[in-house]
């Protein structure tokens, strides 16, 4: 029996709890409130925030190993327990160079990985050079704590970067600019490392975000062999490079050219995998847990020829579970519900999510059943 201490305790750790069951394992979740997603399945709990050190402390005395859903934590203040030989899957070295957003880029790019260009905004004098290079739109991204697209704009005209930047000072943000890239599609990917350095690789994926949002996935991405392979050395290297051990998600843009680049690597289980649950035969939460465990890498293949994943995010501020329109999209054939239990929606939020499974590979379909699920659960 392994105890697996969580630092989060929202839907990433929540969709660990079954595999965690049927692999014997116990979790331990370190999260803010007891209303979260995972305290349903969670052993124990550390009432804390993730970034709340003497948490994780209190965390580690009830584990045997320390992983996590949320990658907002303090790594400095983490590297004394870490010295103190409390064991972090994967290990903090892994997550260091990556928790910047211009850290993260100037590792990709050192590691010979192909990413947009990129500038830190050190000085605002920079600015107008930067312009100059880039031209627009351009990006800009704040370097640390960005999610769903918050704290990533994509800017038109001088004078709406030069009032993003400003709006922001008070808050003292750090932030990253880098060349937008008229992408065809976005993809991603989901890897796994095993302790000894086994590597497994999930169908890529083609993500479809909506004001940086992702709204659908659909797995596996209609791309051709030799972009698969990109992607999946891709995944090797970075993996094999941090010494990762657990599940990473990569998101990369696909070019008109055909030109795979990476756009953002997340340490932890990811939105872009969750198709996997109902459609592989390992999920990558229980290939998450298998990992950090030392236990050998399960089957990542699709168990069905294609499925569609959509998001079902939060249209309104309500209480409301939303019953009715859950009870609608589950009548649709090899339709499976995940309801994350959150007990308050808000614009944005993301509450819960449905995968179809497809017996087979066609786009036209897969879109066409996720039109189908929005216009069910977005018109409630
Ligand atoms: P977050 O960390 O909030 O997920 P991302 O960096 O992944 O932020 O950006 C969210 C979305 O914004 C991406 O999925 C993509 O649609 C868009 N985006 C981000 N960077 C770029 C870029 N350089 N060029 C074009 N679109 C981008």
């Amino acid at each position: 029996m392994k105890r697996v201490g969580i630092i989060g305790g929202g839907q990433l750790a929540w969709m660990m709890g079954d595999a965690a069951k049927q692999l014997g394992v116990e979790l331990i979740v370190q999260t803010p409130s007891h209303l979260d997603p995972a305290v349903s399945i969670a052993q124990d709990i550390v009432l804390a925030d993730v970034d709340d050190v003497h948490g994780t402390e209190i965390l580690a005395q009830k584990s045997d190993i320390i992983t996590f859903e949320n990658e907002f934590v303090n790594l400095e203040a983490l590297a004394v327990l870490a010295n103190q030989g409390v064991c972090f899957r994967p290990r903090l070295t892994a997550l260091a160079p990556l928790l910047d957003k211009y850290h993260q880029r100037c590792y990709l790019r050192d590691l010979g990985l192909p990413v947009p260009q990129f500038f830190a905004l050190e000085q605002p004098e920079n600015i107008p050079s930067i312009i100059a290079h880039l031209g627009f739109p351009l990006v800009l991204k704040s370097r640390r704590h960005g999610y769903d697209g918050q704290g990533t704009y994509i800017i038109d005209d001088a004078a709406s970067l030069e009032q993003i930047i400003e709006i922001n000072q008070p808050r003292n943000t750090a932030f990253l600019i880098e060349e937008f890239i008229p992408f065809q599609r976005e993809l991603a990917v989901i890897a796994a490392r095993s302790v000894d350095g086994e590597v497994v690789i999930y169908p890529v994926v083609e993500t479809q975000q909506e004001k940086q949002v992702c709204r659908r996935v659909i797995a596996p991405a209609d791309i051709t062999p030799e972009q698969m392979d990109v992607s999946e050395a891709i995944a090797h290297k970075l993996l094999n490079s941090l010494e990762v051990v657990g599940v990473f998600g990569i998101e990369l843009f696909l070019t008109a050219a055909g030109k795979v680049l990476v756009n953002e690597i997340a340490p932890r289980t990811h939105n872009s995998g969750h198709f996997s649950l109902d459609a592989c035969e390992t999920s990558q939460f229980e290939q998450h847990l298998r990992a950090v465990c030392g236990l050998p890498l399960g089957n990542p293949a699709l168990q069905c020829a294609s499925a569609v994943m959509v998001n079902l995010l939060g249209y309104e501020d309500s209480q409301s579970d939303y019953q009715n329109q859950r009870q609608q999209i589950a009548t649709i054939p090899q339709a499976h519900v995940h309801w994350y239990g959150k007990t308050a929606s808000r614009p944005g939020r993301k509450l819960g999510h449905v995968t179809v499974l497809l017996n087979q590979h066609n786009q036209t379909a897969a879109c066409e059943i996720a039109n189908t699920i929005e216009n069910i659960w977005y018109s409630g």
